[in-house]
């Protein structure tokens, strides 16, 4: 039940994870991140909302009333996700790493992710975790790839992304989403490069 604007400024989140607290900060318009939640978005995951951007980037655990789930299993689509019937989201468990960044390439009406990107060095090796550009999040396992060789923007410039299986709508193109998912992905690792 934790609203946005509360993970945004919160003094904890902003010194362990401060891309977590930045993509928090980014979601919709003030109004949004007051009354939005964690838990409500990534129930909901609606195909361009920001955190599920964030948990499948970190490698999150979902905790429900039920169980453990991991960001990997828990995203299954366009609006659908592993919760059961009645199962709730109780928590979630974000690992620390070693660095991160999130951009995105935001609506202008709704501030919803055209493409988001969410890129992390963790215990684990690279996350890319892409939003907004297809049906459901995804990991760019190229760019991961790439960057696991060489964590350089400009490594990215050398991967295909293909266009396939990108979203298309009266907002941009699927080759444009995929164009954007390179862009992104650039700017999130010059950001951690600084
Ligand atoms: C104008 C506008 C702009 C927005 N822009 C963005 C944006 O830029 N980026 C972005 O990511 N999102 C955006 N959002 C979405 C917003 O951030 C909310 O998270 C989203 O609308 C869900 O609302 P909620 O969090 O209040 O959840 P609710 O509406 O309360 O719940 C959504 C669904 O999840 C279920 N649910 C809620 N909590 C839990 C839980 N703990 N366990 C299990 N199920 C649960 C509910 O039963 C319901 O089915 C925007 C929304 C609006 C209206």
């Amino acid at each position: 039940m934790t609203p946005h604007h509360t993970v945004a400024t919160s003094r904890e989140v902003t010194g362990a994870i401060p891309a977590l607290a930045s993509l928090a900060g980014q979601i919709g318009d003030p109004l949004v991140r007051h009354r939005g939640t964690i838990g409500g978005s990534i129930a909901n995951n609606d195909p361009s909302a920001d955190y599920p951007a964030a948990c499948l980037g970190l490698g999150a655990k979902i905790v429900t009333s039920k169980r453990e789930i991991t960001a990997d299993d828990y995203f299954r689509g366009m609006f659908e996700t592993a919760l059961e019937e009645n199962e709730i989201i109780t928590r979630i468990i974000f690992p620390v790493p070693q660095t991160a960044a999130y951009q995105k390439f935001p609506n202008p009406a709704s501030r919803y992710a055209m493409v988001g990107v969410f890129a992390a060095k963790t215990s684990d090796g690279v996350r890319v975790a892409v939003t907004g550009a297809g049906p459901g999040v995804f990991r760019a396992q190229e760019i991961e790839a790439a960057l696991a060789r060489d964590f350089s923007a400009s490594i990215i410039d050398s991967v295909t992304v293909p266009s396939e299986e990108m979203l298309q709508d009266m907002h941009g193109s699927s080759e444009y989403r995929a164009a954007l998912v390179k862009v992104m992905a650039k700017r999130a690792v010059s950001a951690i490069q600084g």
